[in-house]
């Protein structure tokens, strides 16, 4: 039998790609390497315990993300930050310094010198020119904001949101609203206060997530899904079939044929998918980078610090030295990941700026973070719970030459109709736009099938078997 789609990746954007595909009523397979759903997006209970391998939260502004919530039944589900988070954190000289939440927090607070704050608000002066294609994010936020302003606040920002290097990455492709905002406005801070005034509010403040944890959302959409997802079946190679559309191969489970495949796995393993359907493509996809990343997860009791965690976490900059990119106050950002009397932090290591740190064995890596959380936020005796979590390959760089890989992905779809790519490398890594990449996938899918139901009538017509299994 021959399906209608083939999903290669059953994360998030994976996931949210199929189901969207099955509400339409299409024959739908999606194929993960994994024994469990979900990529990423992986929340463990410990006990009392909510670990979060990977997304903690997500961003309040997406749309798609709210819909989906809803439509999974979580809203009930559903958690706001915490009433106790009221600052943002950041390292300075080896201090942990607040900063208030609101969007002009770092006017208000000594973190940057007065020097380094004026000319932060000398940015919506009309004398810092316009971005152009390949600039680097350092280039744009040292140009519009000043040194002090990019290696204090943006580099520890960028650390902690891309894990990247604001040296090689690519201002068009990782910040494209910003880029946006000085091309309108003239200015980001005006573009920031327009958007105040337009009711919106710090993205900060806007973040959510569930009961139990990010991971609720995919192992809702792969319940949706039922036996149209299969796990622990590794997709080895795809070819091309013509009019008949594509074989997947795949490691000791046979093979499907389907019309059209989506390639909803990450960069480095599309490469591998990509290798004898279009060489460049490929070659694109192997260029993007996702150095490893390491999570720490660690449980005290509250009377074992003496920071007040009011906060979502701190970011350390890069020229702090240490090993923490940044730490987030677990339990103080939503309820429920600690037991009553005890709270937990997640801290990050490795990412574009140490890679090897996120090498390191867990032990010594566990050792590592604690010592260094010890000494920044006062805390006193070892850790009630400790875990780590390795990502070989974490998160997706927009590195320069970002957008003429994208480019070429995009042209290997135009060539091989019915050859889908999505992820989070297309358009923002965070979990509402993989969603939101997934929609516009789904779409495009859903134009093809139409069009070749269209012109080869002999077909099966997906609304004929919108009550098939798959
Ligand atoms: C540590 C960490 C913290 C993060 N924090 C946040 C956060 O707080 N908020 C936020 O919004 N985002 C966060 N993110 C980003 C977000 O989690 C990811 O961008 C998103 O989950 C990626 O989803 P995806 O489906 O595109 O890719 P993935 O989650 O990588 O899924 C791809 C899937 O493809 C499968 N696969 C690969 N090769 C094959 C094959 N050959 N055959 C079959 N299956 C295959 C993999 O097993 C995997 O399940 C974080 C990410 C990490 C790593």
């Amino acid at each position: 039998m021959t399906l209608d789609v083939a999903v290669i990746g059953g994360g998030i954007s994976g996931l949210a790609t199929a189901c969207e595909l099955r509400q339409r009523g299409y024959r739908v397979t999606v194929l993960e390497r994994q024994a469990c759903a979900g990529g990423k997006a992986q929340s463990e209970r410990i006990g009392r315990y909510l670990m979060e391998h990977g997304p903690s939260a997500v961003a309040g502004g997406s749309a798609v993300a709210s819909a989906w919530s809803g439509a999974l039944g979580l809203d009930a589900q559903r958690l706001n930050l915490g009433a106790g988070v009221r600052r943002r954190y950041l390292l300075a000289n080896g201090t942990v310094v607040g900063i208030p939440t609101h969007a002009f927090g770092f006017l208000v607070r000594r973190y940057l010198s007065v020097p380094g704050r004026l000319r932060m608000l000398a940015e919506v002066l009309p004398t810092w020119g316009k971005s152009r294609a390949g600039e680097s994010v350092t280039a744009f936020f040292q140009r519009r904001f000043g040194r002090e302003f990019l290696e204090r606040v943006i580099e520890p920002l960028v650390g902690g949101m891309f894990a990247g290097d604001p040296d090689r990455m690519a201002m068009h492709a990782a910040y494209p609203a910003l880029v946006g905002m000085e091309r309108r406005h003239g200015s980001v801070i005006r573009g920031l206060i327009h958007s105040r005034l337009r009711g919106g509010r710090m993205p900060a403040r806007r973040l959510y997530s569930w009961r139990e944890g990010v991971g609720a959302l995919p192992r809702a959409l792969a319940l949706r899904l039922g036996p149209c997802l299969r796990t622990g079946v590794t997709v080895r190679a795809i070819r091309h079939r013509g009019q008949g559309g594509f074989r997947v191969d795949t490691a000791g489970d046979g093979y499907l044929d389907a019309s059209a495949v989506v390639i909803a796995a990450p960069a480095h393993a599309a490469a591998g998918l990509l290798e004898h359907l279009s060489p460049a493509a490929a070659e694109a996809a192997g260029l993007i980078e996702a150095p490893p990343l390491a999570v720490v997860f660690l449980g005290y009791r509250r009377s074992q610090i003496e920071h007040p965690l009011d906060g979502i976490g701190c970011l350390n900059p890069r020229t702090e030295g240490r090993v923490l990119s940044g730490v987030l106050f677990s339990s103080t950002m939503f309820e429920g990941r600690a037991p009553d009397a005890q709270i937990a932090l997640t801290g990050y290591v490795g990412g574009a700026r140490a890679p090897e740190l996120a090498r390191l064995p867990g032990r010594d890596l566990i050792a590592a973070v604690q010592s260094e959380l010890a000494e920044l936020l006062g805390i006193a005796g070892p850790p009630l719970l400790a875990r780590s979590c390795h990502w070989p390959y974490g998160l997706p760089q927009y590195n320069l030459g970002h957008e003429a890989r994208i480019a070429a992905l995009r042209a290997a779809e135009a060539s091989l109709p019915g050859l889908f790519v999505t992820g989070n490398y297309f358009h923002g890594l965070a979990v509402g736009s993989c969603l939101e990449q997934a929609a516009r996938a789904a779409g495009r899918v859903h134009d093809f099938l139409a069009e070749r139901s269209r012109s080869m009538p002999y077909c099966t017509r997906a609304q004929e078997v919108a009550a098939a299994p798959c």
